[in-house]
């Protein structure tokens, strides 16, 4: 029978709670047992595909298609096994489903309020991950703060289920925070107990206590907190803030949470945690032997989460060369011709980022430009492939004005235009090519080299694409489409003939970087990299 943990949230946001989640399954993977990792979230919006990255960082794509929270790609990184849609759930998608049965009239006349419809479909869609695809364990993290009106539906789905299922089969966990007064030299314990007051007023009495916090916790207070808060001393568990989310896994293993939710789910032992290939990671990302430094070129650059799988691409692939990658945010709206070259100039590549919109595409344009002449290594990713695109039309088959017809839609030369399949569709939400799709790779190319296969598949949040009749001049003139999709022709990789490294993708390789396996074109990117710098 599965078993369900739920992780709850106190006293802030932000203290990691997609991290401790994604921790903890990964001991748990460790020992043998299949875990997933599930992440509902409190707001309104179906999902976060509508959202600006401003509001909530980047949207994390699945390969079935879904557009979801960030914390996603966490959990995807450390397990290394592949979430869905039903991974991340949203208020908005919660309601949607409850009033479109109303409609269909499935409830048969009833009233229908928060208690029991809008909480029986939480338990639903905790209950269908387990069902579906038979997991040992099912952590599902609460997205807001215990408190908060909008968790209120969740909590209460939380304390049913455990009335339901019993102690033995689901548990909770608490993160908190153990602020440190400077002046009284003293962790705080009395917020966590506010806390988890809350948690009991919902009628859940936690089971374990992750502190978060930035000193350690004597043994003090490990006890007051198991007084104040009704759980054992066991379950009083610190988690000191670490340089890097890497280490939470060993940070966790050291505090024995995965001992403690052994025991309390009553789990028989399967074997001793196995985490070789996680510390080797870890030593080759701890003791790198080159450093190299790359721009990466985009718009929401004010706000690292927005582009949170790149960041992360870069340190896995950068640990896979023990390579120290460090990456300099620049604003497309800062670059112009003129000043382009002294902006690069400690630059060893450079990475386009996705995006939406015309807002910085001509400072983007101007990076790809200074990296194509310059011979500096160049990844463009979607937005950065058809910037590339655009950019090689204008200058060098000389097509004046050339442009995506997303930027202009008047451009007398439509290189990337409107998928057909998106020019009926008039919705804004989930309405882009999402997904995984196959791509066919040419042999004796850039991609092959790093992929060294002829066929893979990749993750799709797009709308535009190059326009097929343009293909022939491009190749031509030395842009070669080198990745293909086998059903449709649409080109999904182009690189340049005559340059060190310069590959870019319609697809999106970020969201399939793991520990495990650090993406193919990341780790051959930063070798050019390392190449050009010495
Ligand atoms: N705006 C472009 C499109 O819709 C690129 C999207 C992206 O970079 N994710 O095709």
């Amino acid at each position: 029978m599965t078993k369900y943990i739920f992780v709850t949230g106190g006293v802030t946001s932000s203290l990691g709670k997609g991290i401790i989640s994604a921790s903890l399954a990964k001991l748990l993977q460790s020992r043998g047992f299949s875990v997933t990792i599930q992440k509902f979230d409190p707001y309104i919006n179906v999902d976060p595909g509508t959202l600006n990255p401003y509001e909530h960082g980047e949207c994390y794509v699945t390969d079935d298609g879904a557009e979801t929270d960030l914390d996603l790609g966490y959990y995807e990184r450390f397990l290394n096994s592949p979430v869905s849609q039903a991974n991340n759930v949203t208020t908005g998608r919660i309601y949607q489903t409850v009033i479109q049965n109303e409609r269909e009239g499935k409830y048969l006349g009833k009233t229908v309020q928060v208690i029991p419809h809008i909480t029986d479909e939480i338990r639903r869609r905790v209950m269908l991950l387990g069902q579906n695809d038979n997991f040992d364990i099912v952590i599902t993290e609460l997205g807001g703060t215990v408190g908060d009106i909008e968790s209120l539906p969740y909590l209460e789905a939380v304390r049913q289920m455990r009335w339901d299922l019993g102690t033995d089969n689901c548990l909770v966990i608490h993160l908190t925070l153990l602020p440190y007064l400077e002046a009284a030299k003293e962790l705080k314990t009395k917020p966590t107990q506010h806390s988890v007051k809350e948690l009991q007023n919902a009628g859940i009495q936690p089971d374990i206590l992750v502190c978060r916090t930035d000193h350690d916790i004597t043994n003090n207070i490990r006890r007051k907190l198991a007084l104040f808060c009704n759980v054992e001393i066991s379950s009083v568990i610190e988690a000191i803030t670490a340089d890097s989310v890497y280490v939470v896994p060993l940070l966790m293993l050291k505090e024995k949470l995965d001992r403690v939710v052994i025991n309390k789910l009553k789990l028989r032992e399967r074997k001793e945690p196995d985490l070789k290939n996680w510390k080797e990671f870890l030593g080759r990302l701890k003791n790198p032997t080159n450093e190299i430094t790359i721009g990466l070129i985009g718009k929401y650059i004010e706000l690292k989460d927005a582009y949170k799988s790149i960041y992360e691409s870069f340190l896995l692939a950068g640990a896979a060369n023990e390579c120290e990658v460090n990456v300099i945010p620049i604003h497309s709206e800062s670059l112009y011709e003129d000043t382009v070259a002294q902006k690069f100039s400690e630059l060893d590549g450079i990475l386009v980022a996705p995006g939406f919109g015309e807002r910085g595409f001509e400072g983007k344009i101007t990076a790809v430009k200074y990296a194509r002449e310059n011979k500096l290594p160049f990844f463009g990713i979607c937005l950065g492939m058809q910037t590339a695109v655009v950019e090689y039309a204008r200058n060098v088959l000389g097509l004046v004005g050339a442009n995506s017809t997303e930027m202009n839609p008047k451009t007398p030369h439509k290189v990337i235009d409107l998928m057909d399949e998106q020019k009926q569709i008039k919705e804004l939400g989930g309405t882009m090519r999402l997904g995984s799709y196959p791509c066919t790779i040419k042999e004796k190319t850039k991609a092959f080299e790093a992929y060294n296969s002829t066929s893979i598949l990749e993750r799709h949040r797009h709308r535009y694409e190059l326009n097929n009749s343009f293909r022939k001049d491009l190749e031509k003139a030395g842009m070669l489409c080198t990745g293909i999709n086998p059903q449709t022709d649409l080109v999904e990789i182009v690189e340049l003939k005559d340059h060190p490294w310069f590959v870019a993708s319609q697809f999106h390789p970020e969201y399939k970087s793991s520990v495990e396996e650090p993406h193919p074109l990341f780790v051959s990117f930063i070798q050019a990299c390392i190449i050009n710098k010495n």
